[in-house]
């Protein structure tokens, strides 16, 4: 392969930082796992990225002015496409030039996107959802994001922050939300939402819970409610109604708006917890329009841990290098 046929994918959640030098068939020639690391200052942050992409290049033996160009998903919300952070809560970034920073890094430009854009565009290049124009992809995790490609191309919005299905609103002045407004859906289904209202339950009134979790409420997470409810209970029975009647609605209507050919349901929080995703899918079903759900496909994501690299890096070699 000459090494124009070569991008650098990085993908910097959170807490996991990782980095590939990846082929035009997605393929990942090397890559690097680390961890972002307890400083979150913007410069500490850049500078191990930085280092995490010089280490894949030396490992794939070509040089950065060789490759295509370098792809980062960030888990922030963007201005548009200037590389500006305008929020991250995982970093607690707000109103940061990170393009800029990474430029002037690596001495090259870069292109900068949402983590989950990155994550969809790999499932739709590369992954399970290849061949699809119209894909719907929404993943809940610790959060709920989603990702749309719309005849055939990433879709932007006016801003750059759309598909933000966690915050589509589920309850009237609801439960609080991370965006600090009431009611959305991610502060329902969100992992760590989710998490924290079963902790409270379970030391109110929810014993269940609290046994299940051998007494340690620190440890209660959303795959306890999961394997109570496949036994009967009837309190986690009920939840995940409640939940997945939140969540299949909002998913039917999205459907019932796009029209999409595949929706990709992935997050950590569908993996743990197949009858919430089960429940959640029969709403769907049920209210979607009927000829919209019809040959809708369900599909689960294939690339996993390296869909964030392989998108990021994909983004640059199809949609060419922007931003900076
Ligand atoms: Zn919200």
């Amino acid at each position: 392969l000459a090494p124009n046929e070569l991008a650098v994918g990085v993908d910097l959640g959170g807490t996991n930082l990782r980095a590939a030098v990846v082929d035009t068939s997605g393929g990942v020639v090397f890559a690097v796992h680390d961890q972002v690391g307890s400083d979150l200052s913007p410069e500490a942050v850049v500078a191990r990225a930085a280092r995490c992409v010089q280490r894949v290049l030396d490992g794939a033996a070509v040089e950065l002015s060789e490759v295509a160009g370098v792809g980062i998903g960030i888990a922030a919300q963007l201005e548009g496409s200037s590389g500006v952070v305008a929020v991250s809560p995982n970093l607690g970034w707000r109103k940061v030039d990170f393009g800029r920073l990474m430029v002037e890094a690596l001495r090259r430009e870069v292109t900068v996107l949402n983590d989950l854009d990155a994550i969809v565009y790999a499932e739709v290049t590369h992954g399970v959802a290849r061949g699809h124009r119209d894909v719907l992809a929404v993943y809940a995790g610790t959060g709920v994001g989603g990702g749309l490609v719309l005849a055939g191309r990433p879709y932007r919005g006016a801003t750059g922050v759309p598909a933000e299905i966690g915050h589509v609103k589920v309850v009237g002045d609801g439960r609080e939300c991370g965006c600090g407004q009431r009611g959305c859906l991610e502060a329902y289904l969100g992992g760590a939402n989710l998490s924290d209202r079963l902790r409270k339950e379970a030391l109110s009134d929810w014993s269940a819970l609290l046994d299940r979790s051998r007494n340690d409420p620190g440890s209660i997470h959303p795959g306890l409610v999961e394997s109570l409810a496949t036994e009967g209970d009837e309190r986690a029975g009920a939840l995940w109604r409640e939940l997945s009647n939140h969540f299949g609605r909002v998913l039917a209507n999205a459907v019932t708006l796009l029209n999409p050919s595949a929706l990709v349901l992935g997050g950590t929080v569908m993996e743990g917890c197949p009858t919430l995703k089960r429940l959640s899918i029969e709403v769907l079903k049920k209210q979607a329009l009927a000829v919209a759900a019809e040959r809708l496909k369900i599909l689960d994501p294939a690339l996993g841990g390296d869909a964030g690299v392989v998108g990021a890096a994909a983004y640059v070699l199809h949609e060419g290098r922007s931003v900076q």
